[in-house]
């Protein structure tokens, strides 16, 4: 079986009183990040490795600045759009796996929750996990929000 695998990684800043969407859902206990899509670093970093592991390029080339039809995209639109992509190219996932690395929002309550919306975006099981930097860095001083992605495709 043909098998490809991808890395992606994403970091946006934490925008205080944005909604906060992260791996698919909004969290009412936490502030959101930046950027001019939804902010959800999780989503983004998991079309990356999706696009990695296909050879597409990466979430900036199909939907960065220069592109603004896609200004104010949710990350499950762009979930959509990825999937929609790695089909036209023959690709199947197989299985993602995303981190949130950050204090807030706290993934674990909702890990269940956040792994069905994506899976259910994908098409295929996705893995959701979070961590903390232990207080250093921009994700410690909760300035940012981090996330690492990786994926697995197979040629239809
Ligand atoms: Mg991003």
């Amino acid at each position: 079986m043909d098998m490809r695998v991808g890395i992606g990684t994403d970091v946006h800043p934490i925008e205080p009183g944005r909604d906060c969407w992260m791996v698919g859902l909004l969290f009412d206990d936490a502030d959101g990040c930046s950027g001019h899509s939804d902010g959800d670093v999780g989503a983004h970093a998991l079309c990356d490795a999706l696009l990695s592991a296909a050879g597409l390029g990466d979430v900036g080339a199909v939907f960065g600045v220069g592109r603004p039809e896609w200004d104010g995209v949710t990350g499950a639109a762009m979930l959509t759009h990825v999937r929609e992509l790695l089909d036209a190219e023959g690709f199947a996932p197989v299985n993602a796996a995303v981190q949130i690395v950050g204090n807030r929002p706290k993934i674990g309550p909702r890990r269940a929750e956040a792994q069905q919306r994506l899976s259910e975006l994908l098409g295929a099981p996705v893995s959701v996990s979070g961590t903390t930097s232990d207080g250093l860095g921009l994700t410690g001083r909760g300035e940012g929000i981090a996330a690492v992605a990786t994926a697995l495709l197979t040629l239809k």
